[in-house]
């Protein structure tokens, strides 16, 4: 059953973003996604069941989601057969009676296909075949290459994985492993992910990796002791264990300092993922961080990603930006906490660090806004490095005290929400005692580097 041809409602195929409004849907939201998946790694080959479980923000007679090119073979709204249209990376759903408003209601698709990323202006991001595996990097417009979803972060919702595929390869999702059954030659792993999360958090990591438990800063071989505090993982071509070994040593201690800073760490678990492919950047999912073997040396030339992924978690993760024009508050912290990292390491000091990037800073042209960058700039590495001088501009302008309290204030009360540069002005405004109007508008909504 398909739709003939009328177009959605109007603002049920727009998230309204700025950024990139052909991406996320109005008119209702996502409280849980439950997703069934087969996967044969050979052929690429998908087979899946999502149950989304959503709430009408307004009286729906039809509904999009995002969605990558699969075979749809059935929709069903309440367990009801509804018509369905194929749009680009639309799927619009035509329940047989409309949803009232504030209505919760249920909406199962089976679809089976060839997964393949998303071509965006970033290049091609979302489930990526590996030489021997497969993996999800969707930050910010891949989720659609795996699931039917509404594609926005704003919209973050509950989750429960079930992945089936060949028992020699490890499994991970962004989700704790509640169970794992093996049968024959396949092994089902099902994880569930409780906190409230963004759809491009969310990832599925395949391959043949050897499975090594990380406690506090000392490893411990798989059968060791009980972990405590929180779970750290790590997922590693048995090729790479030694190099890993060391440059992922200090992530414990890593741990502990990030949880003295911004409190208590967001999730259940922290899982390290390192492909046997090389990967341009490191990159971020929940409760968990994806590296290729390029970033593994035995000589922790990138620790400074391994702490940038970790600080994510606060800031990305937990703390998700509204909407994509507040990215300077996920890569301004992480950035940042490279920075205080470093000076607690042993290494150089933030201050040090901050004069070193301010230099290089203004010697580049200045037509970056970093709280309004523009969606061909979020990724620009100005959004990072003047992100995090914006921090240390404001610890200099309200003391440490102040911002250290401000910091760990923002990330705790904040925990699991959305956020935007208004509220985190707000914030700093109430522990500064004073208005910083004149300071963030020079900061953050001015290309001319303010003086440091
Ligand atoms: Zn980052």
């Amino acid at each position: 059953m398909r739709i003939n041809g009328k177009a959605a409602a109007p603002g049920a195929g727009t998230s309204g973003d700025a950024y990139l409004p052909e991406h996320g849907n109005g008119g209702y939201r996502v409280r849980h996604y439950d997703l069934d998946l087969d996967y044969r790694i050979g052929p690429n080959r998908l087979s899946a069941t999502a149950v989304l479980t959503c709430v009408a923000t307004q009286a729906l007679s039809r509904l999009t989601l995002d969605f990558g090119e699969f075979r749809v073979s059935r929709v069903l709204v309440d367990g009801k057969p509804a018509k369905y249209l194929r749009r680009g990376l639309k799927l619009q759903v035509k329940p047989v009676r409309s949803v009232p408003s504030g209505a919760e209601f249920r909406v199962e698709i089976r679809y089976a296909g060839n997964p393949k990323p998303v071509p965006s202006r970033w290049g091609d991001i979302g489930w990526d075949e590996l030489t021997d595996g497969a993996l999800v990097a969707s930050q910010p417009v891949g989720a659609p290459s795996w699931f039917p979803c509404n594609d926005h972060p704003g919209d973050k919702a509950s989750y429960r994985v079930n992945v089936a595929t060949s028992s020699p390869y490890l499994v991970a999702v962004t989700g704790n492993l509640v169970s794992r059954y093996q049968s024959a030659s396949t092994t089902r792993w099902v994880f569930e992910r409780p906190e409230p999360t963004a759809t491009y958090l969310m990832s599925v990591q395949i391959g043949r990796y050897e499975d090594l438990a990380l406690t506090g800063s000392a490893w411990v071989p798989e059968t060791g002791a009980e972990p405590r505090g929180v779970v750290q993982r790590a997922a590693v071509p048995p090729r790479l264990r030694r190099p890993f070994a060391r440059d992922f040593a200090r992530q414990g201690q890593m741990m502990d300092a990030l949880e003295g800073w911004f409190g208590p760490y967001p999730f259940g678990e922290y899982v390290v993922v390192v492909t046997d492919d090389d990967l341009d950047d490191p990159i971020e999912a929940q409760g968990m961080a994806i590296f290729g073997a390029n970033h593994v040396d035995g000589r922790r030339t990138h620790e400074r990603l391994v702490v940038h992924e970790l600080a994510h978690q606060w800031f990305g993760n937990s703390l998700t930006v509204a909407d994509w024009r507040h990215i300077w508050l996920n890569e301004g912290f992480a950035t940042y906490t490279e920075w205080l990292w470093s000076e607690v390491s042993g290494g150089e000091s933030t201050e040090a660090l901050a004069r070193a990037w301010y230099l290089r800073m203004r010697a580049k042209p200045a037509d970056v806004t970093i709280g309004d960058p523009g969606v061909g700039r979020m990724f620009d590495e100005r959004v990072y490095k003047r992100g995090a001088l914006t921090l240390h501009a404001l610890r200099g302008e309200i003391g440490d005290p102040a911002f250290f309290a401000l910091v760990k204030a923002w990330a705790e009360e904040n925990r699991h929400g959305t956020v935007t540069t208004a509220q985190f002005v707000t914030a700093a405004e109430s522990y500064a005692g004073r208005p910083l109007d004149t300071f963030f508008t020079a900061w953050l909504d001015r290309p001319a580097l303010p003086p440091l």
